[in-house]
């Protein structure tokens, strides 16, 4: 397995084959929908893989039970494989332990762990640093547990290509810095952060960082350990498994420190009716029944990835993207939005069209079986910095094709034609 860094996904020199035709039929849904089935929004979600489906099936057919309570043999195996899914995604992250993975419903369950547990050691006057491009998912959570605590918001601000701008770290991080929290890769943008930078800037102050990896982790392998994050989030369905399940790494050490989110079943050591002591994590995140299936599915899907030829994919994916943001520049009227070039970028591309509503934009391709999204996708700061109120977005998974992307740039000529 080739492990992967944000710095990895940039266009390889050689070009390795990818069976294309191959890795499309790893995904059920392109038999099903047939020919005139240009799905570009991956972003949003990922299509479920096949290994996905059928662990998901079989555990809801015929292997079903509750996990972590029962003493009967379908019980066990059930809680078995509910933990052989957190050590596959744990081995997807690089993460040391499978203890260190939690099971959550996706990477907004995640996040509001992560601020409502690490807001709990803030005091008033301290600071959470985010960034102008996150998803909501990344700023409402530690809005919410920010006013409880009265810790201070503060935001590193975008370059002129749409990136995080690290130059102003120095400004922004003090030693009342307490929590960094910024996406490994921009849901509008596509722009990866550099980590690295800002994993300095946080142990200089002894501030705990956060990465919300949710459009980073359908891209290949991840290596937590590197990165030098406190935290990571990732939901399972943008990862070709289920809707419903998704997972928070947390490093073990702090993982250990932090009080639970969620009070309820199974996250317990012992309960009298006056208080109650916490079972170690993960479990004492994991309040009620979790998403098992999902969660099974997730893992399978991690596994399957986990195995593919990610230099390979990379250079797929980033030829792509070329096409597409080559196509783009040439129509009149569409401007692309983010960085120029393909260096630290996933495969992800936003734009306007001049003078056309990004939902009729939208509509117009679907009628050319063409999905994308139009909106602010649930990053309305960003698109205020960019003076916009929504965009287009094409999102492009490891199964598309050039005629995926061909599909979509006729039609936009098309919608240029029509309406602008
Ligand atoms: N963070 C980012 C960067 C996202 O793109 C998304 C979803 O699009 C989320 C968080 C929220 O993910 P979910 O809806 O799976 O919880």
């Amino acid at each position: 397995m080739s492990r992967a860094r944000a710095s990895e996904l940039a266009p390889p020199n050689a070009a390795p084959r990818l069976d294309l035709a191959g890795l499309k039929g790893e995904f059920p849904i392109f038999e099903a929908q047939g020919p005139r089935f240009h799905y570009l929004d991956n972003a949003a979600t990922g299509q479920i893989c096949r290994a996905a489906a059928a662990a998901l099936v079989d555990f809801e057919t015929r292997a079903r039970a509750n996990v972590k309570r029962g003493v009967y043999r379908l019980a066990d195996e059930a809680t078995q494989a509910f933990e052989e899914a957190r050590a596959r995604i744990a081995a997807y992250l690089g993460a040391r332990e499978a203890r260190e993975v939690v099971i959550t419903s996706g990477t907004t369950h995640a996040l509001n762990i992560a601020a409502h547990t690490l807001c709990a050691r803030l005091r008033p006057g301290d600071e959470i640093l985010l960034s102008l491009a996150e998803h909501h998912a990344n700023i409402v959570p530690w809005q919410l547990a920010a006013a409880r605590v009265g810790a201070v918001i503060r935001a590193i601000p975008l370059d002129a290509e749409a990136r995080l701008d690290l130059d102003r770290l120095t400004d922004l991080v003090s030693r009342k810095t307490k929590v960094i929290a910024v996406t490994h890769c921009s849901n509008v943008t596509g722009a990866l952060t550099d980590l690295g930078r800002i994993r300095e800037a946080a142990q200089a102050v002894g501030a705990l960082f956060v990465v919300d990896g949710a459009q980073r982790a359908p891209h290949g392998p991840l290596d937590v350990q590197a990165m030098g994050c406190d935290l990571y989030a990732l939901s399972g369905h943008k990862l070709f498994g289920a809707t419903g399940a998704g997972a928070l790494w947390i490093r073990a050490e702090l993982a250990e420190e932090l009080p639970p989110f969620l009070g309820g079943g199974e996250m317990i050591r012992r309960v009298t009716i006056e208080r109650t002591s916490f079972a170690p994590a993960p479990h004492r995140f994991e309040a009620g029944t979790p998403p098992i299936g999902p969660a099974l599915a997730m893992g399978a899907a991690a596994a399957w990835l986990a195995g593919l030829d990610w230099q390979a994919i990379h250079a797929h994916e980033l030829a792509l993207t070329e096409r597409l943001l080559a196509g783009l520049r040439a129509i009149r009227g569409v401007r692309p939005i983010g960085p120029e070039g393909l260096q630290a970028r996933a495969p992800l591309v936003s734009f306007v069209v001049e003078g056309v509503h990004p939902h009729d934009v939208c509509q117009l391709l679907d009628m050319r079986g063409v999905c994308t999204r139009g909106g602010h996708h649930c990053a309305q700061p960003l698109h205020e910095a960019l003076g916009l109120e929504a965009s287009v977005r094409a999102s492009i998974a490891l199964y598309n094709e050039a005629e995926d992307v061909d599909a979509l740039l006729e039609g936009l000529e098309d919608v240029v034609r029509r309406l602008a």
